[in-house]
Order: structure tokens, then sequence, then C-alpha cells
């Protein structure tokens, strides 16, 4: 049913990638903008402070907001360059239906029909296959209202337990593993703590060119005398600036902190009174580590004895640190045990919420802490409360004035949907701000699930490589067109002011899905007039939970360039640093500064476990992914922005000189990667950056260019995150470039 009707160069061709570039009033430097709007960048979860010039409505160019600290005026290029997203001639400006007797496979439709054929598909299939049949999948760039809304339309409106959300691919290990050890599920600290930091650890994230402005703190770390320990496969652009990088072989960063511990132990180098107090478990982990000899680890880990002993040295006698780390190590099948081996060289250290002593995931998409807070995941509901809980479905059900009975149980991860696909229980599918088919691993799975569907609606500002696959398109609200509220990945709640109105028939997200809602005769709870009345719901859902944003007002962010939760009422400032002594904890209620009923941390035992698709004579090399500096996740904004594909038109493959060598490639040939899942045909590029056993491709585009065609379905059992980060691959030089260069490259 939802199988493209046409070719995609069709498509492409109506519907882009085109690039935007600078022309008429973004072209005039002269141009006297109406207004500025001070607001945030729409892509990373650094949450930038930004200036919007809106000129005739619309945003004709960005400048800095030099007061807001987090930044202080500085931007990425994406930042620089987000203003040309707007008025971009591929902009959806109406709702659209398939056409297969159409040229491009869609016809334009009048908003109110649209609204009204999904009300009537939604309801047939729920009718035929029962609640359950029906999935959403919600984004993690939405405001935070936005997400609260999806949550409670999944389960309030269509009364479906299977909603869950694009942070599946994000965050969700290092969530995981930061309640399992400290109860709650945020940076512990605001990133001013970086600067007092005598140590930065840095595991897996490419700091530089994924969370750019973070680089500026651990830069000012490193001028007032920190050292900077820098974990990769890659020697990134910040690991070029650090003064030890450990080049760790793909997926055994376990291993690496195990071993850190052991010499941790070995030496001295723990705060024996800070782990009696404060934490349990430390004997189990202790003994779990004993045979993480150096020798041993340097085996498993790919990196030099001498430099995992400076790392252990550095790191164990420290006075204060901050250990930071993102996708490397979470985008793993055992994602959650390396986060959970991070926290124990830790909370071993006893350095944590102290001044100076810090503790953090680095977020990737724009509101990814907001997003994973406040019910669009399948397991939770807002408050970070957790949906088989009795007590927690009460107040949820009391604030939404439902029976408890009436909310559904918990859902199913979102690649696990796509399974349920395949198994025929779900029939239909509305998607929101997600772009499965080309963020999915396996993303050939997901195409021909797309096509099983009985029907496919996407909410969006553009036509996504998913969204050529929905039977109804909605033009949903680019990020400029609403407002509303994000959390950063300091864990600071923000505003989003809105500055321009949509065009055409394109609407707020927030009214679509309430729109939807009236359509199905189920209007009750979904009339709210404004972001601001959603926020409102959403503070009080929240009031007890561990994610409390009920002393959180518009106001109150306006006057102190956010809050940070938690914050239980309104005369309670935030809480910047985490597990303070005397910090407001509901859970401890005074017991300790952590969020478990004795107050008390807890190291966890983290085994290690290798990659599940680890290398073998068939398959020799490593296959890690990644972003780059000028692109963002999918690229469904970026590589719609001219300057920004300039600086990065397509994917290419890292490889070693050593590599490159023994293959007979050089820099610009063309080289066929393949896995068992697929092949991905790219030019290569020569580097002495990355491990001669690894290779590397950068996963923001689609179709034959997609990484993801490569890369495994192997879950993390816990989190549910996909392993990005390490497969089994080959790769072999290929004649020139795939057909689909010449075809398809003039329109992208
Ligand atoms: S992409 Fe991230 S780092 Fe770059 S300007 Fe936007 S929020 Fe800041």
């Amino acid at each position: 049913m939802a199988q493209i009707p046409t070719q995609p160069v069709d498509i492409i061709e109506r519907f882009g990638p085109h690039r935007s570039v600078a022309t008429h009033l973004r072209l005039d430097t002269g141009v006297v903008p109406d207004r500025a709007v001070k607001t945030h960048c729409c892509f990373c979860g650094q949450q930038c402070g930004i200036q919007l010039l809106v000129k005739e409505e619309q945003v004709v160019a960005v400048e800095p907001w030099m007061e807001f600290p987090f930044n202080q005026g500085k931007l990425c290029p994406k930042g620089v360059k987000r203003y040309l997203q707007g008025a971009h001639p591929d902009r959806l400006l109406h709702a659209y239906e398939r056409d297969p007797s159409s040229p491009d496979g869609f016809r334009a439709l009048g908003y109110e029909s649209a609204i009204a054929r999904v009300a009537s598909e939604i309801g047939r299939i729920q009718r035929q296959h029962g609640n359950d049949a029906f999935a959403v999948l919600s984004g993690a760039s939405l405001t935070t209202e936005k997400t609260y809304l999806m949550g409670k339309f999944a389960r309030m409106c269509l009364h479906t337990a299977n909603i869950d959300y694009n942070g599946r691919l994000c965050m969700v290990s290092a969530a995981a593993g930061n309640k399992k050890a400290f109860g709650i599920d945020r940076a512990a600290n605001p990133w001013s703590d970086i600067l007092k930091a005598d140590v930065v650890w840095i595991s897996g994230a490419n700091v530089a060119e994924c969370a750019p402005i973070t680089t500026d703190y651990v830069w000012q770390a490193r001028e007032h005398g920190a050292k900077v320990i820098v974990v990769d496969p890659r020697l990134t652009p910040i690991a070029r600036t650090c003064d030890l990088f450990l080049p760790v072989k793909p997926g055994r960063d376990i291993a690496l902190f195990n071993g850190i511990l052991h010499l941790m132990i070995e030496n001295s180098w723990i705060d024996r009174e800070f782990i009696a107090h404060h934490t349990v478990g430390f004997e189990a982990v202790a003994a779990h580590v004993a045979p993480w000899t150096t020798r041993r680890t340097a085996e498993v880990t790919g990196i030099a004895e001498r430099a995992i002993r400076q790392a252990a040295e550095w790191w164990g006698t420290a006075k204060t640190s901050f250990l930071m780390h993102a996708r490397g190590i979470e985008h793993s099948s055992h994602g959650v045990q390396n986060v959970l081996g991070a926290i124990n060289i830790v909370l071993a250290s006893g350095r944590i919420g102290r001044e100076g002593c810090g503790y953090a995931t680095i977020t990737g998409q724009g509101n990814g802490q907001g997003g994973r807070e406040h019910g669009q995941k399948c397991d939770q509901l807002p408050g970070a409360r957790d949906i088989a809980n009795p007590e927690h479905r009460a107040h949820v059900a009391k604030v939404w004035g439902i029976a408890p009975e009436e909310l559904p149980g918990p859902g199913v991860d979102c690649y696990e949907i796509f399974r349920r696909v395949e198994r025929g229980e779900v029939k239909g599918l509305l998607s929101i701000s997600f772009n499965p088919i080309v963020s999915l691993p396996d993303n050939d799975f997901i195409r021909r699930m797309l096509e099983k569907l009985e029907f496919f609606v996407v909410i969006d500002f553009f036509l996504t490589e998913t969204a050529r696959h929905a039977d109804v398109v909605l033009p949903g609200s680019l990020h400029e067109e609403d407002e509303g509220t994000v959390t950063t990945t300091e864990g600071r709640v923000i505003r989003i002011r809105k500055a321009i109105e949509s065009p055409r028939d394109a609407r707020a997200d927030w009214r679509i899905v309430q729109d939807i809602a009236k359509a199905l005769g189920r209007e009750r709870g979904f009339t709210f007039a404004s972001p601001r009345e959603i926020f409102d719901e959403l503070r009080a859902a929240s009031k007890g939970g561990i994610a409390d944003y009920s002393g959180i007002t518009y106001e109150k962010i306006e006057k102190t360039f956010g809050v940070f939760w938690p914050c239980p009422d309104q005369d309670h400032p935030g809480t910047p640093r985490l597990f303070e002594a005397g910090s407001w904890n509901p859970i401890a209620k005074g017991t300790g500064p952590f969020y478990f009923p004795d107050g008390k941390a807890r190291f966890v035992v983290a085994p290690y476990t290798p990659p599940t698709e680890d290398v073998d004579a068939e398959y020799p090399l490593m296959l890690t992914t990644g972003r780059v500096v000028s692109h963002f996740l999918s690229g469904t904004q970026t590589r719609r922005i001219g300057p920004l594909i300039d600086h990065c038109p397509a994917p290419k493959i890292e490889l070693h000189p050593q590599l490159a060598t023994r293959l007979e490639l050089a820099d610009g040939d063309w080289a066929t990667a393949e896995t068992r899942r697929g092949t991905c045909t790219l030019q290569v590029q020569v580097v002495r950056t990355i491990r001669p056993d690894t290779i590397f491709i950068p996963y923001h585009w689609g179709g034959a260019k997609s990484a993801n065609q490569l890369t495994i379905s192997a879950q993390d059992p816990i989190s549910k995150i996909p392993e990005y980060k390490a497969c089994a691959a080959r790769l072999r030089k290929a004649q020139g470039p795939p057909a689909y260069v010449a075809v398809l490259e003039p329109q992208q």
C-alpha cells in the first residue's frame, strides 16, 4: 500500500532535496529586519542561543545572542546557516495524498479532507484489528510540549500502547545507565563545571563536530591546566588537541573502563570514604574488575598498556574532573553496560555532586533531554514516570481526567514496532519528525515494512525519504513557526520563541494532532489553545515525578536564561548541579544525594562482551558510523541548505593508508563497503586518523548513499538502542560511481 508508485528521481524532482541559497532579502546585506527574535538553534542538544532576523514574515538572517550564557553568541556552521531552511522551495505548503497516476506520486489535498481521511483510516484499522494495530513514532526534535502531547495522544486518544520515538536511536543507553546508577536520567552538572575540572575524560564523543560549542568548554578547561583524555577509534578534531588519545577498537569500551578501575583500586586511587557512605555494590564491581589486568585490557581494546596506565593515573589522582560520553559508547548492543562502566570510574573517584566534579552524556537531538522525559517513550509517562507503576499511572490518569485502567500498558521500542508490522500486528502508523528509512539500521527492512503498512501518515515540513512512502502527508511546522520549551544537554529548560507564522496550509504540529483527535470524535483532553496551556498541564503531570517541572514557568525561564529541572515549586530556583548535599530529592527524602530510597548511588557490574557481529575472515573490518559537522542526523534539513551541502556534498568511506595500500585504493577512488545487510558504493577518503582495522561512514544520507544499508539491527537488551557503532564489513575497489550518481546528483 505504501510502495512508492513512481521513480525516486521523479519524487526528488518535485519535493527535493533541493538546495537553498541566499536570494532576494537574504542576499541584501543592507536589509533592515522587522524584528529580531531571541530563540535557540533548531539542531543539536546544545541548543545555542541565537537571534533570528525576520523581514516580511521570512527569516532572513541570524545574529548572535551574546547574553545567553551557554554559548555566548558562538554558533557552529549549522547554526549560522539554519535560516536557509525557511521559505525553502521544498517546504510542504499543503497536505498531500498518494496518487499513483501523478508523475511524482502525490496530489495536493485540502487540509480538512486530509485530516478526515487520517481519522477514517485510524478508525477503520482500530475497529478491524484492535487499538494496538495503530502505532505512533515521534521525535526528539519536537518541543517538550509536543512530545508530551504525542504521548497523551497515543495513550488517551488512540488507546494504543505502541508509541516510541527517535531518541531510541540516540540517548537511551545513557538514560538507562543513569537510572540504574543514580536513579535519575540527566547530566549531573552544568557545563560551567567543565571549566573547573583538572581532568576531562571524553569517551566516544566527536565533540568538535557533533557538539561544537562544548569544544570551547573543553579548550577553556585545558587553558586552565586540565588534562584532556579522548577515547575514540578515530582521531577526531577534539582528539587532535587532547593530552592523551586512546584509540579504542570499536565496541570495546567496557574493557577499558574495567581496566582503568582495576588500576585505580590497585593503586588506591579511589575515594574509600565516598564509596562507603554514598554507594552500594562496590565489592562486587571490584571483584569483577580484578581480572582486568592492564595487559588483558590492552589486548582487548587495542590500546597500548602505557597509555592505559597514564589515563588511570591522571584520572585516579585528579582533584576535580568531568567525564562525558556520547553515542560512541552508547550506540552499542551493550550500550548500557558501557555507560555503567564509565559511571563506575566516576563513583570510585568520589568526584560527583561537587563544583568541578562532573559527569554527563552529551545529548544529540535538539530536545534529546526533554524529549525523553514526558511520555513519548514506550514505557514512560510524564515526569519520567513508569507506565507499569500503579501509583504513577494513577497520578497521570488523574491529571488527564481518566481512570488508570484506561491507560494502555508498556509498548515496544521503535524498531520492534517495525517487527510487529512484519508480523502483521501493526497495520497503521503515524510518524512525526522521524525519518526511520534513513536513521534506522538495516534500512532495506524498514522500507519493506513501510510498504507493508495498510495506512501510513506523516507529519513533517519537508517530504523526507520516509514520507515518500506515506499515504497522507500533513504539513507540520518548522522550529521558528511555533513556541514552546526544550531541555538542553545540561538539563536546562529553555524557551523556543515563535518568529514567523506557518505558511499556507501548514500548521503547528500540536494543532494537527488535536485536529485528528477532533475528527476521531475524541476531542476531550485535546483542546489546548496554546503551547503554554500544554506546558501548564505538563507541569501538573510531572509534579512529584523525578523529572519535576512543576515549578517552571515561561516567565521564570525568561528571567534566568532557563531553569534546570528538577524544580518542584515556583519558589525553587531549579537544580543546575545534581547530587549536592541537601538538594531536593523526592525519592531519598534526605537520606542521601542519589535518587534511591537509601540516597546511595549504585555500582553495577559491567561485564565485557564483544560487538554482536565481530570481524571474521569473510568480513575482516569493523564499520563504525557517525556525524560530520555540516550535517545533522538524517539530513532532512541540512541536505537542503546549500552552503552545508557545499561543505560536505556526499558521504565518503574513511580508511587508513595501510588499508588503502592493501586494497589498492587511493584518495577519491570509488569503493564498495559490504556487510551481511547490504552494500554501499562511495568515494574513499584516505586519512591517518582512523584505526587500520576500521572504516567510517557518516550516516546523514538516504537511499544508495545510506550508511544504514550496512548497519546491524542488533539492540541493547535494556535500552533497545541499535548497534550503529560496530559491525563486520569488507571493502573492495569499485569500477566507478554507481548509476544513482548520474541520475540523482543534479538535484542534490
Ligand atoms: S547545531 Fe548545535 S552547536 Fe551548532 S549552533 Fe546549533 S545548537 Fe549550537
